[in-house]
């Protein structure tokens, strides 16, 4: 079986799920060349807990997790199944390391975290798909460990994605399309793109004292899904820039891969 390679995707306004655009393109685009996986693993920004959660229910709901919406968006439905089995499996991976991690079996599902990517990659929503949650209370470099722990999944037919965004400063966003990029967001965005590039990810596993990390990451629930992949990536392993931009001023879509 050949190797899968993982990716970061920036998921951006829930509204993308509703109206394709380029960075929704791009999402498409990156599966189109790989050979279908046995499951997806997601690690989503949405679902953010104490202890590293495991959805492993048959049938995961889809979850509209944000307010204010248009109906439209409410109806969205991905009804991918779930797979108890890679959940067990993942937990028995991680659990000797990691001891707080759970199997959850009634609470959580899919949320737009997974789904508005989902719906782009594999439309048909006929792989299953397990979620986990990113735990509040770790670390910065336990997240890097889970993810290489979990490395040995991308070679067993399971596309490992982690859904979050690498500037997310929700405080500060402005409406609207085609609105400048805040100089602080393209700054530290180019700061973490030649960071990936080099392989040296230790600036950004460590981020607070860069210059307008404050900014870019005021709460780290977005950010911290990238630090899996920097586990999850074999060390010869190349990125590719799958998709970038800023939009809405603070919202980096720069989502990448490595293969
Ligand atoms: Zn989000």
């Amino acid at each position: 079986m050949s190797r899968l390679p993982v990716m970061f995707i920036g998921h951006g306004s829930p509204m993308y799920a509703l109206h394709p655009n380029r960075y929704t393109q791009s999402w498409a685009d990156s599966v189109i060349n790989l050979p279908k996986p046995v499951a997806i693993l997601m690690i989503s920004a949405h679902w953010y807990t104490r202890g590293t959660r495991l959805g492993a229910m048959p049938t995961p709901q889809t979850i509209h997790d944000f307010r204010g919406f248009p109906d439209e968006l409410y109806a969205v439905k991905y009804p991918a199944p779930g797979s108890p089995k890679l959940a067990k499996q993942i937990f028995d991976l991680l659990h000797p390391t990691h001891p707080t991690v759970t199997l959850e079996e009634s609470e959580w599902g899919l949320d737009h975290g997974a789904w508005s990517i989902l719906k782009y990659m594999y439309p048909l929503a006929d792989i299953p798909v397990v979620q986990m949650s990113i735990d509040a209370s770790l670390g910065h470099s336990q997240h890097v460990a889970i993810g290489q722990t979990l490395r040995p999944l991308r070679d067993q037919g399971i596309l490992i994605i982690s859904s979050g965004n690498i500037v997310h400063n929700l405080g500060q966003v402005v409406q609207g399309q085609d609105v400048p990029p805040a100089t602080w967001a393209s700054t530290f965005e180019t700061f973490f793109k030649e960071h990936v590039a080099s392989g040296d990810c230790s600036p950004l596993i460590n981020w607070q004292d860069t210059q307008f990390a404050q900014l870019a990451i005021p709460t780290p629930d977005h950010y911290l899904p990238a630090l899996y992949t920097f586990g999850l990536k074999h060390p010869e392993e190349q990125l590719q820039i799958l998709t970038e931009g800023v939009e809405m001023s603070t919202i980096s879509m720069l989502s990448f891969a490595f293969a």
